[in-house]
């Protein structure tokens, strides 16, 4: 999910917020997935065992997730990988620096209160909507250093969760939003749909 009024940050390891949470290696970004790829509508798999492999690619998504300059989330099915693993860097919050976070098998618990905030998302290039959702959730999820976690969340980082963890059930933001305002979006989606993107 991208955020418009982020600065972009580059992806160097010693960026001052911290990255113990995710350890960024050299590694090469992956090739994300834009509206229109079927693999957006599938719901990914857990995840039974988080080896090398599945750390390799939590770095790798944190690395495409820089190279996008605004980006504050991905989640793996955006990259064409059906695993139960979402990344999310939202930077500062309410004058509250975050540091990155990987989440394997993240699970909402509890949602409370309703809020409606505009949200874009990194496969629909330049289409955003307001879209309602529960104000304050709880999410569990297994980390890098393979511990189950429990964030209770409020604000942008609420969001963010709810968003990546929809991408896992093949859900996109376009898909909470109500039909007249969905009508409206038609033309943007059908042009990047259309669009050819560089590979
Ligand atoms: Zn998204």
């Amino acid at each position: 999910m991208p955020k418009r009024r982020r600065k972009p940050r580059n992806a160097d390891a010693s960026d001052a917020s911290g990255e113990d949470n995710v350890v960024l290696r050299e590694t090469l970004p992956l090739q994300l997935r834009y509206y229109g790829d079927p693999v957006l509508r599938k719901k990914a798999e857990p995840i039974t065992e988080i080896t090398e492999a599945e750390l390799q690619i939590a770095e790798q998504m944190l690395e495409t997730l820089y190279t996008t300059g605004t980006g504050i989330g991905l989640a793996a099915t955006q990259v064409g990988i059906l695993k139960r693993l979402i990344i999310v860097d939202i930077g500062e919050d309410d004058d509250e620096e975050y540091e990155p976070l990987a989440l394997f098998n993240p699970e909402i618990l509890s949602f409370e209160g309703e809020i409606v905030a505009e949200e874009g998302c990194l496969s629909i290039p330049d289409v955003t909507a307001d879209v309602k959702r529960p104000e304050q959730i709880v999410v569990e999820g297994i980390n890098v250093q393979r511990e189950p976690i429990r964030i209770e969340a409020d604000g942008l980082l609420a969001r963010v969760l709810q968003h990546e963890i929809d991408h896992l059930n093949g859900i996109l933001f376009i898909d909470r939003i109500n039909g007249l305002k969905r009508r409206l979006l038609s033309d943007e989606l059908l042009r990047v749909q259309q669009a050819q993107r560089p590979s």
